[in-house]
């Protein structure tokens, strides 16, 4: 399926048939940008993620990959310039001011909506967090822009163009999105649909600073202070190396407690599928998915979960998939590597119990390492 952000005039033939003519202009458009997001002095891993796709599209392109640095003065902010380098950005674009310490719209907006002006890029990716997510929406409102969301795979066309792909109708089809007559392309990804490219010893490039032009007085939002975490917020499935998730099959709230405890004996995280989270068994923050969390562990071990296409989109990148399910037609076998059919309710237990029997502290350490 291909379809276009605005009006869609014809000509070269991109993906799926659909004629494309680019205006003259999109020349001065080259570089890929990467948003280097940093929040409370930490880089977001999607970054790099990020850096690792715009570098197979920069060289497609045969243009530079940027990394867009906005953040306060002070190590913190030099040390994710660095990193920038490290993941494989040619140059970085960096606006450094106090007002760019905690996130807000209007200043991140304004910073990058001046440097894309400025220097025109042709390509802009943003991890899709919440900031992500908010800064992307706004930038592409301001430049009058295409924004694809949450895209599960990015390339470019034989004209240079963006093909930007992403679940649709429920996530039964993926679709091909071009921003045809607007520049900058830009896309949002969720954290670890990319891989994570390898670090190099690279920490040094061309930084091209520029002056954040907003003042405080201009800018409505206020930070009046930051609330604790709340549990649920404790939850890091999309790192996680060793990930057990529960499903409708294991048939009541008080089962998920068997997932709980597996997940705890080897040194994991635990999630569920989608209904779990729309019954109340577990936070949203737990969902496992295409509108949940994305994962790439080492292992994952499912229990009375179907497979059904939005839970295996957000699984795929794991190394080892290991299903425990009552149904041996069950979809998940056509993709797991390994198939457990048992009653999960007794076959979690035991496992378990192998498990504890087995690992010393330490041997569980490394398997969650
Ligand atoms: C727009 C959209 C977005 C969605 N996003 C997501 C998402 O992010 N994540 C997600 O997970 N789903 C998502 N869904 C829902 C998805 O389509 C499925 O409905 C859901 O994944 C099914 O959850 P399940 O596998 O737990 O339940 P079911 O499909 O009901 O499967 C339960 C499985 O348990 C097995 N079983 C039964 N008893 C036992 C037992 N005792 N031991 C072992 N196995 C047993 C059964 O054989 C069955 O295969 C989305 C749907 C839509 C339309």
């Amino acid at each position: 399926m291909l379809t276009a952000n605005r009006e869609s005039p014809p000509a070269a033939v991109g993906r799926g048939g659909m004629k494309k003519e680019l205006p003259e202009h999109f020349k001065d458009y080259r570089q890929v940008w990467v948003f280097i997001e940093m929040e409370r002095g930490q880089v977001h891993p999607v970054s790099f993620e990020l850096l690792g796709k715009g570098r197979e599209l920069a060289n497609k392109l045969g243009v530079e990959l940027a990394g867009v640095m906005l953040g306060p003065p002070g190590e913190a902010t030099r040390s994710a310039v660095a990193e920038a380098f490290a993941y494989g950005a040619d140059l970085v674009y960096l606006v450094k001011a106090p007002l760019l310490t905690d996130y807000r719209n209007e200043p991140f907006t304004k910073a990058m909506t001046d440097l894309v002006n400025g220097y025109k890029p042709s390509i802009l990716l943003l991890g899709a967090t919440t900031l992500g997510r908010d800064l992307a929406g706004s930038v592409a409102t301001t430049l009058l822009t295409g924004l694809t969301a949450d895209c599960t795979e990015l390339d470019v066309d034989s004209d240079g163009s963006l093909a930007a792909t992403r679940p649709t109708f429920g996530g039964s089809l993926l679709c091909t999105i071009y921003t045809l007559n607007y520049r900058p392309q830009i896309a949002t990804v969720r954290p670890r649909v990319m891989a994570m490219p390898p670090r190099t010893d690279k920490p040094v490039g061309l930084v091209i600073e520029h002056k954040l032009s907003i003042i405080e007085e201009e800018i409505i939002t206020k930070i009046l202070g930051f609330l604790p975490d709340g549990q649920s917020a404790k939850a890091n499935l999309a790192y996680a190396d060793v990930v057990v998730a529960g499903g409708l099959g294991l048939g009541a709230a008080e089962n998920l407690q068997l997932v709980k405890n597996l997940a705890r004996a080897i040194g994991a995280e635990y999630g569920c599928s989608r209904p779990l989270v729309q019954k109340g068994w577990m936070p949203p923050d737990r969902q496992i998915g295409q509108t949940g969390k994305t994962i790439r562990p080492k292992l994952y071990i499912t229990a009375g979960i179907s497979g059904a296409i939005q839970h295996r989109v957000g699984v795929e990148g794991a190394d080892l998939i290991v299903a425990i399910n009552t149904d041996p037609n069950a979809p998940i076998f056509d993709f797991a590597h390994l198939g457990i059919v048992a009653d999960a309710i007794r076959f979690l237990p035991a496992l378990t119990e192998a498990f504890t029997r087995r690992l010393s502290p330490h041997s569980r350490d490394k398997l969650a390492s």
